[in-house]
């Protein structure tokens, strides 16, 4: 298939390996910032074709997982209004709450969609004016524009009836949270290409300086990946620290300018809670003063609430890179995708469901 054959050619993959294995003379950790790039990794046993001095740690790239359960809570008690129609991007509806999910709201009677465009739930509300039409936002810089778009255009058509419930967030706090921790072991990022492709890679040159870490803007098939690993490689042994484009065919330095001036025009920058990590400043997107009419949260009373994550869950200390599903207790035998406690089990780019799916049980089997 043309754009994805020609990046999984297993002979080039090889040729790849073969150079990182050529110029790896050191242990080195590094860290993608991006679930795609964690599934592909696993899927296509990339790890396995590394020097063992390389380790690959996943860290908090899936946005179903760090979408706290609190929000969750807020999104069911939204969807099980007889008033809403709750619209949806399909992988939400079975991520559980802390009691149930929306699918079963669904099942319950409650009038809950999946839409393909945030700009379906704008066209809903206006073919229903008499109910309320919901949007659950979620998800990293790459879904942002788009909810931005569908807020926009309702306030454009003077829709009163539609709301979102808001919880994106923003890579680059993220990784700054992740290297101010005294525990933080990632030397490297391979930083998220479709992340880039909106936002550019500008605001990753500050984040390298200061803390001595190389990025590396990496795509998503297996060849992008060795491909970003072996930039990555090189810079660390050569005492490098840089921003690199990997993902040139998709990515540039200053990104795609008019979704980032939508966004900056919708939303504004706020902390934001990441499940499994916690609150980290500025890391998240929260409707401007302009546009607070078409937050669901305050259109709905929602109340603030505190959820304890399950106590035997590691998924905070693995979406930090410090240690791996198969340390878990619960992994694969109380915790599975039909079945998850924790972040990183409840959608199939957490690093748990994929080491579930792709069956790394064992250590001796994992990265
Ligand atoms: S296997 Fe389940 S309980 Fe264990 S860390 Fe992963 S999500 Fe949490």
């Amino acid at each position: 298939m043309k754009f994805l054959d020609e990046y999984r050619d297993a002979g080039l993959a090889q040729k790849f390996a073969a150079e990182i294995h050529r110029v790896t003379t050191k242990p080195w950790t590094i860290m993608e910032v991006c679930g795609g790039q964690t599934h592909a990794i696993v899927k296509f046993g990339i790890d396995e074709l590394l020097p063992k001095q390389i380790e690959l740690i996943h860290g908090p790239g899936c946005p179903v997982c760090v979408t706290p359960l609190e929000v969750i809570d807020q999104a069911l008690e939204i969807a099980a209004n007889p008033k809403v129609i709750f619209t949806s991007f399909g992988d939400m509806l079975r991520v559980p709450g802390s009691t149930t999910d929306l699918l079963a709201v669904k099942a319950r009677g409650g009038d809950v969609r999946i839409v393909y465009s945030p700009l379906d739930a704008v066209k809903l509300a206006a073919q229903n004016p008499a109910r309320e039409v919901v949007f659950f936002g979620v998800g990293f810089e790459t879904t942002a524009p788009a909810t931005a778009m569908a807020v926009y255009s309702a306030a454009r058509k003077g829709l009163k009836n539609f709301s979102v419930l808001i919880s994106h967030v923003l890579v680059p706090p993220a990784i700054e949270a992740l290297m101010s921790s005294p525990n933080c072991r990632v030397q490297a990022f391979l930083a998220a290409g479709h992340v880039c492709a909106v936002m550019g890679y500008e605001e990753y040159f500050p984040l390298a300086i200061k803390y001595r870490v190389p990025i590396v803007v990496t795509g998503f098939e297996p060849l992008d990946i060795l491909h970003g690993i072996l930039l990555t490689v090189q810079q660390l042994e050569q005492g490098r620290a840089e921003v690199e484009n990997q993902y040139a065919r998709a990515v540039t330095r200053a990104g795609n300018q008019p979704a980032q001036d939508l966004v900056k025009k919708v939303f504004t920058v706020v902390p934001r809670k990441w499940r499994g990590i916690g609150e980290i400043p500025k890391s998240g997107l929260g409707l401007a003063e302009a546009y607070a009419a078409f937050d669901a949260e305050k259109k709905f009373g929602l109340t603030d609430h505190h959820v304890e994550e399950p106590a035997e869950c590691i998924a905070g200390l693995i979406l930090q890179g410090l240690k791996k599903p198969h340390d878990c207790s619960a992994f694969g035998t109380r915790c599975t995708p039909e079945h998850p406690f924790g972040a990183t089990m409840v959608s199939s780019e957490g690093a748990c469901a994929a080491y579930y799916r792709y069956r790394r049980y064992e250590p001796q089997n994992a990265i």
